[in-house]
């Protein structure tokens, strides 16, 4: 029977990669308010220490680890610093990001290519396996990718943003089909455009035309809010999702239906 307590995450554990901003932050505490313990993961100490903060004032055990994901030796111990400090991990959300803008693949470098995929792409797999593999142990577990319209549409600008957030939607479905069976289900969210450092410079004023674009093409007339992919995350992480697998879930103002 489904009530409110299917939405409870009290008791979980949840980690958030890149949760000291933007949408890992809105994830991360919306995971909190519901219930579950939160480890976010982030480079910057003064950005971890602040939404840590946050995360204890919402009254749930949490912890902030600086790491950068792209150092896959660092994966591994920093999943098992987590399981000492608040227990086995129940949720994990691959989050955290970057984009070049390049300007396309005649000015983009394998560099920048690379760097793209070591943490939009690699960081998810290498992470999730080991998620995963705690996971299958305890025959429960929820992974949230985050997609994104450029998972759908292509991008003259960022070419590497959007081969890596394609790639996302394929890799969702891959684990999702290979885990089942192990009661752990992947989705991913594929947000719209979000009001988030990330997209700053689009909101600015040299933007100007491109923003007007991304406000008249959404019929909610609109950026979304970080917080505003909380919801659709602790439905994912919870049981009232747990017949949902595979899915990439738009959460866009409507975006991508015109
Ligand atoms: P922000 O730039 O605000 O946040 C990015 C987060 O990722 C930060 O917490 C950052 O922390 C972390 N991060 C980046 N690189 C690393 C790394 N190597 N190791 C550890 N943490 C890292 O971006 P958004 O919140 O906008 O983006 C979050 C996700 O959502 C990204 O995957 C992005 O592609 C996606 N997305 C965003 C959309 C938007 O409109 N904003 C739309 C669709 C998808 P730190 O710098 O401290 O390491």
């Amino acid at each position: 029977m489904l009530n409110s307590a299917s939405f409870d995450l009290t008791g979980r554990v949840a980690v958030v990669t890149g949760g000291n901003g933007g949408i890992g932050r809105g994830i991360a505490m919306g995971l909190a308010q519901a219930g579950a313990a939160v480890a976010i993961l982030g480079r910057n100490e003064d950005k971890n220490s602040r939404v840590l903060a946050e995360l204890e004032a919402a009254g749930v055990r949490a912890l902030a680890i600086a790491v950068d994901l792209t150092d896959r030796g660092a994966l591994e111990p920093t999943f098992r610093n987590i399981e000492t400090a608040l227990g086995p991990v129940d949720i994990l959300v691959n989050n955290a990001g970057i984009a070049s803008i390049s300007g396309g693949i005649l000015q983009e470098t394998p560099e920048s290519w690379d760097g793209v995929m070591e943490i939009q792409l690699n960081a998810v797999f290498l992470l999730s396996k080991i998620a995963a593999r705690a996971m299958a142990e305890r025959k429960r577990g929820k992974i949230i990718n985050i997609a994104s319209m450029y998972s759908y549409f292509g991008s003259g600008l960022a070419p590497s943003y959007s081969a890596a957030k394609g790639a996302i939607v394929q890799l969702t479905k891959s684990m999702a089909v290979e885990l089942a069976p192990h009661g752990i289900q992947v989705n991913a969210i594929a947000p719209g455009w979000i009001e988030t450092d990330m997209t700053a410079p689009i909101r600015s004023e040299e933007m100007k035309e491109m923003n007007d674009e991304i406000i008249t093409r959404t019929p909610t007339g609109r950026f979304g809010l970080p917080e505003e992919m909380a919801g659709p995350a602790v439905f994912l992480a919870s049981s009232a999702s747990d017949f949902v697998t595979g899915e990439t879930l738009r959460v866009d103002g409507g975006y991508a239906i015109r």
